[in-house]
């Protein structure tokens, strides 16, 4: 997210946000002693919650037998953490239900996100996803992003062409208007609320699966969730052939359901939806017939050649890996796995690069060569590991003194190369005084018992267009020969390799 974007969300002051009561809910959902007296009083507050719960427990999802007459019961049936997790779907959408934007169509918003929350709910089931309620949640909030959007630029909606009821083109929308899309928002927002980070996940991966880290087990989650709005979809508009295709593929794909478990489940989730429209107390069916829909999703299945579908598919998704992979590697040749400092093969490229940068544009270059002094002996009291916190608390200090325009990289072991483009000498030996003082004021706490401070030997070297260099590897060598001399007169200091060539610093 960009800072300006951030700005804008911070400084917004409609964003939807949740009410007291769904704020308690989630008091009690992060708190490992609550209990069913301590979910009965906060439902007892509230009746129309307390009411949802009911209906939701007498409903197919819970097949109990018995009328459940009480909340009591309700929480024998539904358990203790998904009546938590129920409560703050009902007690969300019910309180975000009253923002109005300008750009968004809010009744097919909230028809695709009861849609969504019931097909999760079923697909939970289909894939034996044991937190069922609180996919339930993540796919009523999926789209959440959206409305926060719609807070914050309220012409954003209105000005897309096309119908806001085709997701993907939405998607596509955002991404050429802002950067990102309302995923990205949305598990921004859930995180302000401080919901789960499963939730967050799913969230993010609603709007492309791809996003969600696969090794992860909380993945099937997210994948519920992303095909829940695509299968919403289907109820929602006149989707075509195609598009059915394509949940079928993203279904065995993401979750390896067969085109017939599929149909299943969609049948499933035409006959939820009466119970969803009596529990929210809307209308869901109004406009399209589902079984119509639904026949013609079968017939669908028999005239395309799924393989040939899958494998486009499949192809898709290993470019993505293929992408995700070389971006790893590229990540891993640049930047120090340790110190997050960039490597010594990748500082080789960026000097040459800063060099002819300076040369071309005539401009300084300076380089500072450290060195942190009696390291050695750090491994050698407290042991390599405590030498490795110490390392990157060292690199961390040096990332701090600098500017967003100067590196930092990783020469070797404890000896680093500060790269500081337009910098003359007296800014460059400001930075050392800055440098040498943080590390002299900084305690490395490395066991509770043991707090140690490290001093760095700084040596520096600049081109200037006045007294230019020809290799940077000169360069490189002559702050390396300054930071030695700071080194052999005590550490703790810096040189400047111009002073040594004239006369000796005091
Ligand atoms: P001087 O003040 O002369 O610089 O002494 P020194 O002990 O800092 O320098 P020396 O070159 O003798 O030793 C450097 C030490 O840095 C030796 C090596 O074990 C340690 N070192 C190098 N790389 C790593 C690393 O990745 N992790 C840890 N923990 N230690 C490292
Ligand atoms: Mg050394
Ligand atoms: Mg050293």
């Amino acid at each position: 997210m960009t800072p300006e974007l951030q700005e804008k969300l911070n400084s917004c002051p409609n964003l939807p946000s949740p009410p007291t009561i769904a704020l308690k809910i989630i008091e009690l959902a992060n708190d490992p002693d609550a209990d069913f007296k301590h979910i009965i009083q906060l439902l007892n507050c509230d009746p129309a919650l307390a009411s949802k719960i009911l209906r939701i427990a007498n409903s197919p999802v819970y097949p109990y037998g018995k009328k459940v007459g009480n909340l009591h019961q309700a929480m024998m049936v539904i358990g203790l953490n998904a009546t938590i997790s129920l409560a703050l779907s009902f007690s969300l959408v019910h309180s975000l239900q009253t923002t109005k934007g300008t750009g968004l169509d809010h009744t097919l918003f909230w028809k695709r996100a009861l849609m969504a929350g019931t097909a999760c709910q079923v697909l939970g089931n289909t894939c034996k996803v044991a937190e069922k309620e609180e996919l339930y949640l993540a796919g009523l909030l999926q789209d959440l992003g959206m409305l926060a959007l719609d807070q914050v630029f309220p012409d954003l909606y209105a000005a897309h062409a096309g119908p806001q009821s085709d997701h993907e083109s939405v998607i596509l929308y955002e991404q050429e208007s802002l950067g990102l899309t309302h995923g990205a928002i949305g598990s921004w927002l859930l995180a302000q609320w401080n919901l789960p980070e499963r939730l967050r996940i799913a969230v993010t991966g609603s709007d492309d699966p791809s996003r969600v880290p696969a090794q992860d087990d909380r993945a099937r989650f997210a994948y519920c969730v992303s095909l829940s709005g695509k299968i919403a979809e289907i109820f929602l508009r006149e989707t075509d052939d195609e598009y059915l295709q394509m949940v079928k593929i993203q279904a065995s794909l993401l979750l390896q359901l067969t085109p017939e478990i599929l149909m299943e489940a969609l049948e499933t989730i035409k006959e939820r939806f009466a119970d969803t429209e009596r529990i929210f107390e809307t209308d869901l069916q109004s406009w399209d017939d589902p079984q119509t829909i639904l026949e013609s999703a079968r017939a669908s299945l028999l005239t395309r050649n799924l393989q040939t579908l899958k494998e486009v598919e499949e192809l898709k998704m290993d470019t993505i890996n293929i992408e995700a992979q070389f971006h790893n590697l590229q990540e891993a040749y640049r930047h120090d796995p340790l110190t997050g400092t960039l490597t010594r093969a990748y500082l080789d490229t960026y000097l040459q690069t800063s060099f002819e940068q300076a040369i071309a544009n005539e401009e300084c270059l300076t380089l500072i060569f450290g060195d942190l002094d009696k390291f050695k002996s750090v491994n050698d009291t407290y042991g390599h590991q405590a030498g490795d916190a110490v390392l990157r608390s060292s690199a961390e200090l040096l990332l701090q003194k600098i500017r967003g325009t100067d590196r930092v990289g990783r020469y070797g072991g404890e000896e680093f190369v500060l790269i500081l483009p337009k910098a003359q000498r007296q800014t460059a030996e400001m930075v050392c005084e800055r440098i040498l003082n943080a590390f002299r004021e900084t305690t490395h706490e490395i066991s509770p018992e043991a707090n140690i401070t490290v001093t760095i030997s700084l040596g520096i070297a600049t081109h200037t267009p006045e007294n230019p260099y020809s290799h940077i590897a000169d360069l490189l060598h002559h702050a390396d020969e300054a930071g030695y001399y700071s080194k052999t007169h005590g550490g703790n200091q810096y040189t400047h390799y111009y002073f040594m060539k004239t006369e000796q610093p005091a």
